[in-house]
């Protein structure tokens, strides 16, 4: 393995008409990664293909928008958590970027459901994959996500980790998340946005991984096209070039990094 695909959702109905040949191509480029369930139909089918396929790992969870169509069931994700290559809990977590829809019930019920993931994680020793959406202008989800992360690491005697993806927080939140043990991990937004420059400049490179939450935001080489995770390549090359240090070098110590956190 080459590269680390930290967030990718390749089992989605996107891929129906050439998944297989895009996970031949991700065999060529030497690319492994973790495939991410939004609900229980989607973790099933990401343990699926990870049951398949000897470099794709599975996290099983519910995305914060579907927890008010799919309630959180702990003894659904339990039975798939305690897999092998089941290495994370998610994707969870807070998404407040449409506030007409955010009523103070849906906030709440996103956050019980993130608490809910953060337990079952806990019990079988697994990373969470975080999803964390502030309302704009505004850090108010990764707020209240550090608080409940914070929380709940109390609660399980400081064994919660996991990883930020799609990160958008500042330096202050990014900080906050490395001293609660998480990674942050960064799509290729990053080649053709620019805001998130400062932030993968001054972070530890032992605390970013690489990911291209595809088939969502494709790079800048072919945007708005349907994204894979062959992009993963060109968001390891940008952050490298960001921090103005040797791509190899950073390839390495991302793969690493990805390996630590989830244990493959
Ligand atoms: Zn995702």
């Amino acid at each position: 393995m080459r590269y680390f695909d930290a967030h990718c959702h390749v089992q989605f109905d996107d891929y129906a008409d050439d998944q297989a040949t895009l996970l031949e191509r991700m065999r060529e480029r030497e690319i492994g990664g973790v495939v991410v369930g939004v609900d229980q139909r989607s973790s099933e089918e990401a343990l699926a293909l990870a049951e398949r396929h000897d470099e794709l790992w599975a996290a099983v969870g519910t995305h914060p928008n579907r927890i008010a169509q799919e309630p959180f069931d702990h003894d659904f994700y339990a039975a798939l958590a305690r897999h092998p290559k089941v290495v994370a809990v998610g994707e969870c977590g807070l998404d407040y970027y449409r506030p007409s829809e955010l009523t103070s019930e849906v906030k709440r019920a996103q956050q019980a459901a993130l608490r809910a993931h953060a337990d079952l994680a806990a019990e079988f020793g697994k990373p969470l994959v975080i999803h964390a959406r502030p309302s704009k202008g505004t850090q108010d989800a990764y707020r209240d996500l550090i608080a409940i992360v914070r929380e709940k690491n109390v609660q399980h005697g400081g064994r919660l980790r996991g990883d930020v993806h799609f990160f958008v927080g500042g330096l202050e939140e990014a900080h906050a998340l490395f001293a609660l043990d998480f990674t942050i991990s960064f799509t290729a937004v990053i080649t053709f946005a620019h805001e998130y420059d400062a932030v993968i400049r001054a972070v530890p490179l032992e605390r970013i991984l690489s990911e291209t939450d595809a088939p969502y935001v494709a790079p800048a080489s072919r945007r708005h096209e349907r994204n894979d995770p062959l992009a993963v390549e060109e968001v390891v090359r940008r952050i490298a070039e960001i921090r103005g240090e040797d791509e190899d070098a950073v390839r390495e110590a991302i793969l690493a990094n990805a390996r630590g956190l989830f244990g493959v």
